[in-house]
């Protein structure tokens, strides 16, 4: 897949030698606004590096300024029907717009938008969703390309008018329709996607569906930014798409844990000690990259601890820590969790 151009939120590029970026949505409504400051807050603690916000009525544009003052990360306002709210997120601030082409459609409001977005130097977003057309389609291949075809003529009028610092999403609530339409859009066009599958569902449903879809476009090197969209708080959002992209090995935000699924022969309450020493790690402030391997009998326990940096397998209620293939510490199922965080202190430091 031939490299996207580089576009800019703000301060942060996109596509081109750019890493694949993480965009989060403000789900605050905007009459909480301390609550939403903090949401803002959580999500750039979180490793958010974009946030998006729905500007639903011009007034709500001033949340450009207000958020200015407490985050430092790029702020795109989210624009459906009403082209005067773009315009007046542009002047209050915003970095970046997105437009809905399924339901701003007059071409004099859009060349508005798009004359105020080149004054001002800021990026828009063309973001095409399957809930933006009302009728049925036989196939995912039909939806996809009805989906390619809308973006494609707004494109080509935005273009018209010599703008080009575009980004475009096409993400559909069914995970095979996603695949198909950003496939066939990154066949003829450079602009970096936004990828995201939406209306995902609950937590679990949502992160297969967005881990599956994403995956699945990312490994095909499509993709310079991702939103996980799920029915649950906004920072799990985030942090599912740290996980989706450190999969890929795109991305590193700190240590990877590997550990079994546990089976019949495992005879320590492994999940309990997995979480255990992922917590107390991550409250420790522990973010190197080093692979930790947790494993829950000799099977493919010193396998495992082998190829990670730091490993551990349980027999009976006992524990040996591996570095590699030599044994660094004998423990048991009541000691291994301080032991192992204080072997993968002393192999960081
Ligand atoms: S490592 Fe051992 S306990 Fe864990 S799943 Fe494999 S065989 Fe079972």
């Amino acid at each position: 897949m031939k490299k996207s151009k580089t576009v800019m939120i703000g301060t942060l590029s996109t596509g081109g030698n750019s890493p694949v970026r993480i965009k989060a949505m403000i789900k605050t409504p905007v009459q909480y606004l301390d609550k939403l400051i903090n949401e803002a807050l959580t999500l750039q603690k979180e490793g958010a590096e974009a946030i998006r916000i729905a500007v639903r009525e011009e007034k709500d544009a001033k949340l450009a300024r207000i958020l200015k003052n407490h985050i430092t990360i790029p702020l795109v306002a989210d624009i459906h029907f009403h082209y005067k709210n773009a315009l007046k997120s542009i002047e209050q601030g915003f970095d970046a717009i997105r437009l809905n082409p399924a339901n701003i459609t007059k071409r004099t409001e859009i060349k508005q938008v798009v004359k105020e977005a080149k004054n001002k130097g800021i990026s828009m977003r063309i973001g095409v969703n399957s809930g933006g057309f009302k009728k049925k389609f036989k196939t995912s291949q039909d939806m996809a390309e009805q989906m390619v075809n809308l973006t494609a003529d707004y494109i080509k009028f935005i273009e018209d008018q010599g703008f080009f610092d575009l980004m475009v999403s096409l993400k559909g609530s069914d995970v095979l329709t996603t695949i198909a339409a950003n496939k066939l859009f990154a066949r003829s066009y450079d602009y970096p996607l936004h990828l995201g599958v939406t209306a995902t569902g609950p937590f679990l449903e949502g992160v297969t569906k967005s881990s599956v879809g994403l995956g699945c476009l990312l490994s095909q090197g499509i993709g310079g930014l991702i939103r996980v969209s799920l029915t649950a708080d906004s920072f799990q959002e985030v942090r599912v798409a740290k996980y989706i992209l450190s999969s890929l090995n795109l991305r590193s935000f700190g240590f990877e844990l590997i550990s079994c699924p546990t089976c019949s022969r495992c005879e320590v309450n492994l999940i309990d000690i997995v979480e255990v020493f992922k917590k107390r790690l991550t409250d420790r402030g522990f973010n190197k990259p080093l692979k930790i391997a947790i494993m829950g009998c000799v099977v493919n326990g010193p396998g495992e601890a082998y190829q990670a940096d730091v490993g551990v397998a349980f027999g009976k209620k006992k524990a040996v820590i591996f570095q590699g293939d030599k044994i660094i510490k004998k423990s048991n199922e009541n000691n291994v969790v301080d032991d192992l965080i204080r072997e993968v202190e002393r192999i960081w430091s």
